[in-house]
């Protein structure tokens, strides 16, 4: 990890930029109400964490729009990633997580090899923060992530 002072509205918007070149359709709003210091973390494995969560809102929430909200508070930062999907059967909400493992017979037709999401796990752990989702069968998914302002 290359821990070093990161914006982290700078981050999810140039993510997001990146993102649109190849999905010009995605829908994406930001929303950011205090003015927000630098954390100490890895720019690139963050980033790394927002493209694999909006790759997987374009693959499994098509069409729907997506919810960045950033909300800073005394020990860190948090941020929640929601989409209008299906949604996320309550009995896999934490095996998602896990290497390999893809929800079955959802989207068979949908490509992935279930490393995204546990990837994402151990980038967020490596900066002593936490990544869980909640979701609604049928309404969507939301996915938080809570960041130290320090690792
Ligand atoms: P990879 O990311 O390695 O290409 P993947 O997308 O299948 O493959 P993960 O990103 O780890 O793997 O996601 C695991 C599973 O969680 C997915 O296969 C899908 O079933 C489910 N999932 C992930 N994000 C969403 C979402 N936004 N809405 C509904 N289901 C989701
Ligand atoms: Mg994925």
């Amino acid at each position: 990890m290359n821990f070093q002072p990161v914006r982290l509205d700078s981050l999810v918007s140039d993510v997001v930029a990146r993102i649109r070149l190849r999905h010009p359709e995605l829908e994406v709003s930001v929303q950011l109400d205090e003015p927000l210091s630098p954390i100490l973390a890895d720019p690139q494995r963050l980033a790394q964490v927002f493209e694999n969560l909006l790759s997987n809102a374009v693959k499994y929430a098509p069409g729907s729009p997506v919810s960045i909200k950033i909300t800073p508070d005394a020990g860190g930062v948090h941020l929640a990633f929601a989409d209008r999907g299906p949604g996320i059967p309550e009995k896999y909400r934490q095996k998602i997580f896990e290497r390999f493992f893809r929800v079955p017979d959802i989207q068979p037709s949908v490509h992935g090899t279930g490393l995204g999401l546990y990837i994402c796990k151990q980038i967020i752990q490596a900066h002593y923060g936490q990544i869980w989702a909640e979701s609604q069968l049928g309404q969507g998914t939301v996915f938080h992530i809570y960041l130290p302002w320090k690792p």
